[in-house]
């Protein structure tokens, strides 16, 4: 029995994306932290989210450039996809990540790691197993877990979540995705890729955060390869058939229909990691979407913040780091300390990649904000034509004076491509600041500069500077 009280300056709750990294750099300037983690260091992001998806799409897209070598002159091969192996593969790269987030490297660095549930006694204590902790500050940065809705039947069939899907070996028959969502579809793809069949049943619209028109794009691509999505469809009900078999009873336009598979996977949304912590005791108040915030990520309880999917906002891992950045600035050093919603980019990682920051269109002409859009498909890019990764285009929307308040990108490498934009939107730069860098040929991210160039097609009708326009628009 450990009944001696701990008193660290902050009480981080939660081992994952955002409570490690509030950690490790309390750690680093010297302030006592003390972290406490239930299950896995890492949390989602590691062993259940980002790294298993994308290390499992990388597989995919491996099997389906073999398939498709012929418009390169190398002969299509059809891949022998060994499962067990690509789940090994699966492994072996959150295996190689681990030591960041181990038990051990936090020790090292000064954390005191508690692996237990954390829950609070009163508006200052939370009891961990044995351990008493009455910090200063309270970081709640308890992650998500997959939201199951009550669909008649599940609790008779065998169903697998983001948790559950990748300790596989066998790769499913027919895979049926509740959830056409950036999880939904980032598995449906690399599943078919791998050589499963795969429907995807989709409530409302499939991507339905995104930009319409890219997103729509994207599932027609998508349908290409082979996916059945089906849109604006419910899962109604489940039925267990015999030898393992599942159907799946959706309703939609066409009435109810059923759909025979082999496996389910449910991914229709997630639910804050609450349920533990006792907030009541500690006066913090939450909803279902999470921990209530202010912009300062503060909670009623002015001791105790709350970050990442924790706190009801967009549930990604850079956003969970970004709010640990946040808390650091504001606990450490009293700097201040506001999110800004708008700078925060996300991707899905499909091929092509769809990619996101600030205003979609719609939201600009609705907000009353919309100057022009700005557009470049990939088709019109050098590189993208050597690759033969034609598919997709780059949406810039700008606002007054040209400044950059939104960007959609869909395509190859469409992720790292965001990576200017987002800096551009975080700095309030302009088109002009776009037109005026030299970007190194043939990238694929010259479609970016490209579209830029075209915000001044009509702004003259000088002939002297409609030339110049076309040069810059030739070797600008
Ligand atoms: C399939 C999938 C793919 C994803 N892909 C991406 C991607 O490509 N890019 C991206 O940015 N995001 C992605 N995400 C989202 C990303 O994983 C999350 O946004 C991120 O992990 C959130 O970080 P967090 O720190 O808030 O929570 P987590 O990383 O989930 O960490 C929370 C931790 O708190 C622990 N915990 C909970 N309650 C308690 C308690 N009472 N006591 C002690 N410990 C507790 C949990 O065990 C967990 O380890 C993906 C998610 C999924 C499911």
């Amino acid at each position: 029995m450990n009944d001696k009280v701990l008193t660290p300056d902050i009480c981080v709750i939660g081992a994952g994306s955002g409570g490690l990294t509030v950690a490790a750099a309390a750690a680093q300037f010297g302030v006592s932290v003390v972290l406490i983690e239930r299950h896995k260091m890492g949390g989602d992001c590691l062993n259940y989210g980002c790294v298993p998806s994308k290390a499992l799409l990388a597989a995919g897209k491996h099997a389906h450039a073999m398939r498709h070598g012929s418009i390169y002159g190398i002969g299509n091969a059809a891949p022998d996809v060994d499962f067990a192996a690509v789940m090994e593969h699966v492994h072996g790269v959150i295996g190689a990540i681990a030591p960041n987030d181990s038990v051990e490297r936090f020790t090292a660095l000064g954390v005191q790691v508690i692996q237990e549930e954390a829950r609070f006694v009163d508006e200052r204590t939370v009891q961990a197993g044995n351990h008493t902790i009455r910090a200063r500050r309270f970081v709640i940065a308890t992650g998500s877990s997959p939201m199951v809705p009550p669909i008649e039947g599940l609790d008779e069939v065998e169903y697998f979540t983001n948790e559950t899907i990748f300790s596989r070996t066998t790769l499913p028959e027919h895979l049926i995705i509740a959830g056409g969502g950036p999880i939904g579809l980032e598995m449906a793809q690399a599943h078919r890729r791998l050589g499963a069949q795969v429907t995807v049943v989709e409530a409302d619209k499939a991507l339905g955060k995104d930009d319409p028109e890219m997103a729509r794009l994207l599932i027609d691509r998508l349908k290409g390869e082979g996916i059945d999505i089906r849109e604006q469809t419910k899962v109604a009900r489940l039925e267990k058939l015999d030898e393992g078999q599942i159907r799946v009873y959706v309703s939609g336009r066409q009435g109810e229909t059923a759909i025979d598979g082999s496996t389910l996977l449910v991914a229709t949304g997630r639910r804050p990691n609450l349920q533990a912590l006792d907030l009541e005791k500690a006066g913090v108040e939450h909803d279902r979407s999470g921990v209530k915030v202010n912009d300062k990520l503060r909670s009623t309880n002015s001791r105790i913040y709350a970050i990442g999917d924790a706190a009801g906002g967009l549930q990604f891992t850079h956003v969970a780091n970004y709010h640990a950045g946040l808390v650091i600035r504001a606990i450490l050093f009293r700097l201040p300390a506001r999110e800004k919603r708008h700078i925060l980019p996300w991707v899905t990682y499909t091929d092509p990649e769809l990619a996101h920051i600030g205003l979609t269109e719609d939201q600009a002409r609705n907000e009353g904000k919309l100057n022009k859009v700005l557009r470049w498909p990939f088709a019109e890019n050098d590189r993208a034509q050597a690759e033969r990764k034609t598919t997709g285009l780059i949406k810039i929307v700008t606002g007054k004076g040209g400044r950059i308040i939104g960007v959609t990108i869909l395509g190859a490498g469409a992720g790292e491509m965001m990576n200017m934009w987002a800096l551009a939107v975080a700095k309030g730069l302009k088109v002009s600041d776009i037109t005026g860098y030299v970007a190194p040929y043939p990238t694929l991210s010259e479609v970016g500069k490209r579209a830029a160039v075209s915000y001044y097609a009509d702004k003259t009708e000088s002939p002297v500077v409609r030339g110049l326009i076309r040069f810059l628009r030739l070797f600008g």
